[in-house]
């Protein structure tokens, strides 16, 4: 077992040991947020077939030549294209066809009139302006032509996607699966928040943290409980979560008298690959795997926020590359601290920021106390900063790395036009 890994050298290993999930077929309506496992190639052409692209008259270009309001060219209403139907003739010349937008264009026509171009007696239309040919045409297959492939493996799926695949006449798609989180916690002073909590009785708020933070991705988060503070409790727990894909545990997994959680998951044959890293906070994390098939493993710190940090940092990553993401990581901006950041060379600190937008750039400051207790450093924060291991000062006025974690840093108050 390795200890005091570097931040990148405990998220390359992890990554590693995690396989992409097999696939599933899916109804394309269940499909949104899932990552495509198979590419769709087309066997339609979209649009099928030229189309109006105004409500209006079909009609030969060459027929309307120097038209003008002065000079209206004249033609025949042949027959009106119903909305889903065809014309069962070319038109001749001389003659144009009603067409609603989206009708087929008849045989015959090259460009279609705006109904505001025109007046119409009858079956006399008057033409005032001179249509270019294919003008007010839609192309058939200027979206999708037959054998496109259309979306790639690894592609999100999300509305637009839904809405192709149904075009293209997918009723199912072929997504991987989603991963299942068994999540538990350990420790005797635990209890569920609608519980008393006299007697130096904390709740279990990781239990919920943890299983939301599953949520926010996509994975599905099963809930195990707590374990008190025995190395049976633990096991039993434990054993509930073998057949999940990744098994999160908080706390236990430190070096106090209490802390059984390394010792059971050795007894289960789960070979621990390595325990602490040199973050702050999150040092005690301890990741391990079976040798045959079984969870990817996660013994997570205790504390609120370093239980947090630790899945955000290291379990968030994998269960994307699990769910088939080609991107695995929160997207990243320099930022302008507006404070002095200082602290020991060593360990890589992951800041609690708040973000502001402001005279072109990003600006950051602490959320103030960065115990690894307050849980509030974590609903404040819109942004981790990160503060390398090696340095021991970021000052006011230098730029560094955030993780951008809240997604409503970029809402906008304004429409943007
Ligand atoms: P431990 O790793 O067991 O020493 O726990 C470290 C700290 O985290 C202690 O203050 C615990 O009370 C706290 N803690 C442990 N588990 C949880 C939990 N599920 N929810 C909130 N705090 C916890
Ligand atoms: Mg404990």
């Amino acid at each position: 077992m390795q200890t005091g890994l570097s931040a990148n050298a405990a998220l390359r290993t992890i990554l590693d040991a995690t396989p992409v999930a097999p696939s599933e077929t899916l109804p394309v309506s269940a499909a949104v947020g899932r990552v495509l496992a198979a590419a769709v190639e087309s066997t339609r052409r979209l649009p099928p077939h030229d189309n109006s692209a105004m409500d209006g008259y079909a009609v030969r270009s060459a027929d309307l030549r120097h038209a003008s309001a002065d000079r209206p060219g004249e033609l025949r209403v042949a027959y009106e294209i119903p909305a889903g139907g065809r014309a069962d003739r070319a038109i001749e010349p001389g003659e144009a066809a009603r067409i609603l937008t989206g009708g087929p264009v008849p045989p015959g026509a090259d460009a279609v009139v705006r109904q505001e171009d025109t007046a119409i007696d009858g079956d006399r239309l008057r033409v005032f302006v001179e249509p270019a040919p294919r003008e007010h045409i839609r192309d058939a297959g200027e979206d999708v032509e037959v054998g496109d492939r259309v979306l790639e493996v690894g592609d999100g799926i999300g509305p637009a996607e839904v809405g192709m695949l149904a075009a293209l006449g997918r009723s199912v798609v072929s997504v991987h699966q989603r991963p299942r989180v068994a999540i538990l916690s350990t420790g005797d002073e635990l209890v569920e928040p609608d519980q008393p909590v006299d007697g130096g009785r904390i709740v279990s708020s990781n239990s919920y943290s943890l299983a939301a933070q599953c949520r926010e991705l996509g994975a599905e988060p099963i809930y195990l409980g707590i374990a008190r503070d025995t190395p049976i409790a633990v096991e039993e727990l434990f054993r509930g979560g073998l057949s999940a894909d990744f098994l999160v545990s908080s706390a236990g997994v430190s070096v106090g008298d209490r802390d059984f959680v390394r010792g059971v998951l050795e007894k289960l044959g789960c070979a621990l690959v390595f325990w602490g890293v040199n973050i702050k906070p999150g040092y005690p994390l301890a990741f391990g795997r079976f040798e045959h098939g079984g969870p990817l493993v996660f013994g997570l710190p205790g504390n609120p926020v370093s239980a947090m940090m630790t899945f955000e940092q290291f379990v968030r990553p994998a269960l994307r590359k699990r769910m088939g993401h080609r991107c695995l990581f929160r997207p990243t901006l320099r930022a302008t601290l507006t404070e002095d950041l200082r602290k020991k060379a060593g360990r890589l600190h992951f800041v609690r920021v708040e973000l502001e937008r402001r005279d072109g750039g990003v600006f950051a400051r602490s959320t103030g106390n960065q115990s690894s207790g307050v849980l509030r450093s974590m609903t404040r924060a819109q942004g981790l900063l990160i503060f390398p291991a090696e340095e021991t000062a970021i000052v006011a006025g230098e730029t560094a790395t955030v993780q951008v974690i809240d997604p409503e840093f970029f809402a906008s108050d304004s429409s943007g036009f």
